[in-house]
């Protein structure tokens, strides 16, 4: 499914349309005669009086630079961390998902530019929160990581390194999903709360950036090269195909180089599909042969995890294995994982060799709840490359409730989700197996409930796109 926006040239500014109030921002200068420049990300915004910077979320507001997005964000979800694409920690780990509004780039092809893009979004794609209701929120439904992502954590700073700090006081972990262009201070004052970097490598290729992303490469390879030398933090590297632009083997061995060169052969990289979005439709999704060659050229070259994102079928390509024996250390169906040859030690159980691959706590807990409740059932059917969707919950009464999601319609028992008095939740829901043939939802009284179909991984599917 191809989603695109119609151009919206005459709206107002994000802050007066949505009513968002002002917030000191970080990393700015005052240059004289009123103007500010903003250091958050290499574009350096000069803006004077009343100036909004190129991402529409920081503004000069009186000779101060503000931003206009603390505590804005699109609802709070439950995923899986491999849909951040991070291979090798924690696997099957669950995450509490955040992103805000606005964007340092623009990409053409943006999935989620219904939030990127700050002239598109609407009230009803927004929530408000404060660094501490995102802690309770997590600590409340039992998930150990705060995942930075979807439209771009970048231009969210303040409000991430407020809450990242409030997290790990709690003992939480902070993933940060990013195209990272981004600027020296700000990586530096993040990799003091920041446990795990997922970086998007474009292209190699500055035109790509100018044309298709309106950012540059060299600041956003320096921002990936910095964030390498700590080397305490861990990183994973993706790289879109996008048809018709860099979806060849020229361009994938360009990657594949600079990763060997500059980040070294244990990086995981991840060659992901492209689907067709916002203003690039006019071409089909990326060929999963072309992935699977630029994979094997990449393997061949050195790199040592590679793996493709967004491809329906299991196999190699999506699994881990062991460099010793070659058995299957982590296997991989969609946004599912089982670890049948990982032991709890991180080394694998057939030959002993120590993994890429660190376990750890995943949050899930014992599981098991009856498969229906009094109230209403509602299914889900998987259909064509599908294999996620978000479940969107709320509790409308004063009192707790329990819905029971069963990933597998077909299952006997499923997982309990306990709602709070008036809470809104969403929670990912995956595929299973390729033979399963959908999902479904018990929902007891007093319970708003929707499915909603993912498109892709770190795609948030908002209401204006579902409902438009
Ligand atoms: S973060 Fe926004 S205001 Fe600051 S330099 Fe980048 S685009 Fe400009």
């Amino acid at each position: 499914m191809a989603i695109t926006a119609a151009p919206r040239a005459d709206v107002e500014p994000i802050d007066r349309r949505l009513g968002l109030p002002p917030h000191p921002a970080r990393l700015w200068t005052s240059t004289g005669d009123g103007r500010v420049r903003c250091h958050l990300c290499p574009r350096r915004c000069s803006l004077a009086e009343g100036e909004y910077g190129f991402c529409k979320v920081r503004k000069n507001d009186a000779g101060r630079l503000v931003t206009l997005n603390y505590g804005i964000s699109v609802q709070l979800t439950e995923e899986v961390i491999e849909t951040e694409a991070v291979y090798h920690l924690r696997p099957g780990a669950r995450i509490l998902s955040l992103g805000n509004v606005g964007c340092m780039m623009a990409c053409t092809f943006c999935q989620n530019w219904a939030t990127s893009q700050a002239v598109h979004v609407r009230e009803e794609d927004v929530r408000r929160y404060t660094p501490e209701q995102v802690v309770e929120t997590a600590l409340a439904h039992g998930i150990g990581i705060l995942s930075w992502t979807y439209n771009d954590p970048v231009v969210w700073h303040e409000f991430v390194l407020d809450t990242a700090r409030l997290a790990k006081r709690h003992g939480l972990l902070n993933l940060y999903k990013s195209a990272f262009s981004i600027g020296a201070e700000a990586i530096e004052e993040l990799c003091e709360v920041i446990d795990i970097f997922s970086l998007s490598l474009k292209s190699m290729d500055p035109v790509f950036y100018s044309r298709m992303t309106r950012a540059r490469l060299e600041p956003v390879l320096d921002a990936i090269r910095q964030v390498r030398t700590h080397r305490d933090r861990h990183l994973e590297l993706s790289n879109l195909l996008v048809t018709g632009a860099n979806d060849n083997l020229t361009e994938g061995a360009k990657v594949a180089r600079w990763v060997l060169d500059e980040l070294g052969d244990d990086v995981p990289l991840h060659f992901v599909r492209f689907h067709p979005a916002y203003q690039y439709t006019a071409v089909g999704r990326t060929s999963i042969d072309v992935l699977k060659a630029v994979r094997e050229q990449a393997l061949r070259m050195g790199v040592k995890h590679c793996y493709l994102g967004n491809v329906p079928e299991a196999g190699p390509w999506t699994d881990t294995s062991c460099g010793g024996c070659g058995a299957v250390l982590v296997r991989r169906f969609g946004l599912v994982s089982s670890t049948p040859g990982l032991n709890a030690s991180g080394c694998c159980s057939s030959c002993g060799r120590l993994s890429p691959v660190v376990p750890g706590p995943t949050g899930h807990g014992p599981a098991a709840a009856p498969a229906v409740l009094p109230g209403r059932e509602i299914t889900h059917l998987w259909h064509g490359e599908s294999t996620s969707g978000h479940v969107s919950l709320q509790n409308l009464t004063g009192s707790p409730r329990v819905a029971i999601l069963r990933p597998d319609l077909r299952a006997p028992a499923g997982r309990a989700i306990p709602l709070r008095p008036g809470e809104q939740w969403r929670l990912m829901v995956s595929r299973e197996h390729p033979d399963s043939p959908g999902a479904a939802l018990s929902v007891p009284d007093g319970v708003q409930a929707e499915f909603w179909d993912v498109l892709d991984r770190a795609h948030f599917p908002t209401a204006q796109e579902m409902r438009p």
